[in-house]
């Protein structure tokens, strides 16, 4: 979607520091980062949530799944824990409607979610 900031990012048009790419995902640093290690990850084809994703697109988030693992290896979260959200909607704070997981980690983070 050409109005789309996540979008934007993909083409280049909007710096981003890029962690991880591959043909179906792109992960990059928050901007404004709420833990040690904030990452941002998010499909290359537009999708406005989760439930917005048809089922003939599903190899899309297979991939994004496969791209979430590999990046928390990389990135050696694994041994300390982390926690990948997804919010969807209004009452979740969801402020950029672009599909996108959230990895944090390198810090005690609270359960439940405030
Ligand atoms: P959400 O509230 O789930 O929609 O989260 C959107 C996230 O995108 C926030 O954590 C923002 O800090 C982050 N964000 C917005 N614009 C940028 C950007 N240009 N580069 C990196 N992260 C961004
Ligand atoms: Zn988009």
């Amino acid at each position: 979607m050409s109005d789309c900031i996540f979008c934007k990012i993909i083409a280049g048009q909007i710096p981003s520091t890029k962690v991880y790419e591959d043909e179906w995902t792109l992960v990059f640093k928050d901007i404004n980062p709420v833990a040690p290690t904030h990452l941002v990850a998010i499909p290359k084809e537009h999708f406005a949530a989760i439930h917005d994703v048809p089922a003939h697109k599903m190899e899309a988030m297979q991939k994004f799944l496969e791209a979430l693992g590999t990046t928390v290896r990389e990135q050696n979260l694994v041994s300390g824990g982390y926690r990948v959200v997804i919010n969807s909607g209004e009452h979740s704070g969801q402020l950029v409607p672009h599909l996108h997981a959230h990895i944090l980690a390198g810090r005690d983070l609270s359960w439940p979610p405030g």
